[in-house]
């Protein structure tokens, strides 16, 4: 299972904002971007992006910083990403929102969704150390796409764990998305459908990542 090990702090500082990468710390005034909003290296400061000679963000860097941060919301590698697009190029209708679709599909996705964890990265976390089953089988996949008609639950085993007996109070209060249903008393939820676009991050624009994609 590879993943981002660097500084994740840095991402939002690469990307020029908050990407709410590290839950509830990214809510108060320990936030990295909060502390230095500029980017990161030696060249943040006076920007570092690449511009045109008009002074503007070329077409090019406009596309790499949409695919690049939709990269770094999800926490998928490139390899994985590309696949993801390959895959929504070859489904049936918008190849844009089949990307996001099958983002918004991702086990650890569903599972931060469904407030069971306060970031995508901790939700990965959980579902790799085996603390879920989807349809009642234990899995330890974070990429694993659920469909609609899926359950995902917290295993027996895990619910006797300090993490799972504190959780009830804190994911009342997370708010999760009508394409889910959560059953809080039973720590479980079933995927209803996927997200429709205007329920996935209004910030991501898939239409510069297919341009991205499209060019290459
Ligand atoms: Fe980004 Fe969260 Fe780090 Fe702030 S604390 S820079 S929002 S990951």
């Amino acid at each position: 299972m590879a993943k981002y090990i660097g500084p994740v702090c840095r991402l939002c500082r690469r990307e020029g904002e908050k990407l709410f990468l590290k839950g509830e710390r990214c809510f108060t005034a320990k936030c990295g971007f909060e502390k230095r909003s500029y980017g990161p290296g030696v060249h943040g400061k006076s920007g570092g992006r690449s511009k045109s000679a008009t002074g503007r963000e070329s077409d090019f860097a406009r596309q790499l910083r949409a695919k690049q941060r939709a990269r770094r919301v999800y926490g998928v590698l490139e390899r994985q990403f590309r696949g993801y697009y390959e895959a929504a190029v070859k489904g049936s209708g918008l190849r844009g929102l089949n990307l996001l679709q099958q983002l918004e599909a991702r086990l650890d996705n569903v599972v931060y969704r469904m407030g069971f964890a306060s970031s995508r990265s901790q939700a990965r976390q959980l579902v790799a150390h085996g603390h879920f089953t989807v349809n009642g089988r234990k899995t330890d996949i974070p990429s694993m796409l659920m469909a609609a008609g899926d359950v995902v639950e917290v295993r027996e085993k895990s619910r006797t764990t300090s993490y799972f007996k504190e959780l009830g109070e804190v994911a009342q209060k997370r708010v999760y998305p009508a394409w889910i249903n959560r059953d809080m008393s039973n720590l479980k939820a079933n995927v209803l459908r996927l997200p429709e676009r205007a329920e996935i991050d209004g910030n991501l624009n898939e239409q510069l990542i297919v341009e991205y994609y499209s060019r290459r």
